[in-house]
């Protein structure tokens, strides 16, 4: 029994989570089940964490007495941190359980989801700044928060830098206009949520670098203290590299913070191998600026920067051998 088969009401149900910023508590989890067939919400739950298999079990069992039946089938979101427990929990009651796509659930979801929209996180932002981004790139792009943390703390996100994301950004915000103490003010408000760690060393260093060249580099020096490996450290310091001309300095920062980003940071990556390929370009190492840009493109398909440079600087260069030329298979 597919999702599209499912003719009566608590025949199958959707198990749904939505991730919404709240003034009081920030970041947390609303859970909710869903009738397939009527689209009615029959419960639901907020949590701060992953709820457990009790919690989970106490959901469906108040959803069944709402309705005084068992529904035969339970969906979940392919990819939801939750769907683990959901299964066990579903296999004890003896209720049939799947998986589902972010396609096949979006029709039973979509009202529900639309009226938390104002409250959701991040996604709606980037949607609104990336127009011809397809909606499963969109899914493919954005981190889960549950998912490791682009710092490489090795924690979860959300139990890492997401706690201090919306200082760091206002932080950030207000360096770029010009303003240090409103800068240096959200950065101490981020320092206080998550200590001085080699992330916010380098968002201090992300702000200075707006008004002190030698404020910036003592905080990128106290960050690679911190940790060696901090991806962002690193690509600014490749960034820095590029701008002093030393592009194999600038390769092996780059190549370090692509080593360090999780595999999910889609976004990070994507940006890095950019930065690879270009620095390998101008070092006329056309073979390596294709297989960074190549890999760029892999990880977000509509880049349309990373294929103007594949486009202009590789497959129509003539100073490119002819047999880099080539558009591989599959890009
Ligand atoms: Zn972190």
């Amino acid at each position: 029994m597919s999702l599209s088969e499912i003719k009566n009401p608590n025949d199958a149900w959707i198990i749904h989570r939505e991730e919404i910023n709240t003034l009081q508590d920030g970041v947390c989890d609303i859970y909710v089940v869903l009738d397939v067939i009527t689209g009615r919400c029959l419960e639901m739950e907020t949590s701060k964490n992953l709820p457990s298999s009790s919690q989970i079990l106490e959901l469906i069992k108040k959803s069944c007495s709402q309705v005084n039946t068992t529904p035969q089938k339970i969906y979940i979101l392919k990819k939801d941190p939750l769907a683990e427990v959901v299964q066990a929990v579903c296999s004890g009651l003896k209720i049939a359980f799947d998986v589902a796509t972010q396609q096949a659930l979006n029709p039973f979801i979509s009202d529900f989801t639309n009226s938390f929209k104002q409250f959701k996180c991040g996604k709606n932002e980037f949607i609104d700044k990336n127009n011809d981004v397809s909606p499963e790139e969109i899914e493919a792009f954005i981190p889960d928060t549950y998912g490791p943390c682009p710092c490489a703390s090795g924690k979860k996100y959300r139990f890492c830098c997401q706690k201090a994301f919306k200082d760091i950004t206002y932080a950030m915000c207000e360096a770029q206009d010009g303003h240090l103490d409103k800068a240096l003010y959200y950065m101490k408000q981020a320092e206080d949520k998550i200590g001085l760690t080699a992330e916010i060393l380098c968002r201090y260093a992300i702000s200075w670098s707006f008004f002190d060249s030698q404020k910036t580099q003592e905080f990128l020096a106290k960050a690679l203290l911190a940790n060696p490996n901090h991806p962002r450290t690193n690509y600014i310091l490749g960034i820095e590299s590029v701008e002093k001309k030393d592009y194999q300095s600038a390769i092996t920062y780059y190549q370090k913070a692509i080593d360090h980003y999780p595999i999910e940071d889609k976004f990070h990556l994507n940006e890095t191998y950019n930065n690879l390929g270009t620095a390998y370009y101008k070092l006329e190492n056309y073979q390596m600026a294709k297989e960074s840009w190549e890999k760029a493109l892999v990880l977000l398909p509509s880049d349309k920067m990373v294929a103007n440079n594949l486009f202009q600087c590789i497959y129509t260069n003539s100073a490119v051998p002819k047999e880099l030329r080539t558009i591989r298979p599959g890009h």
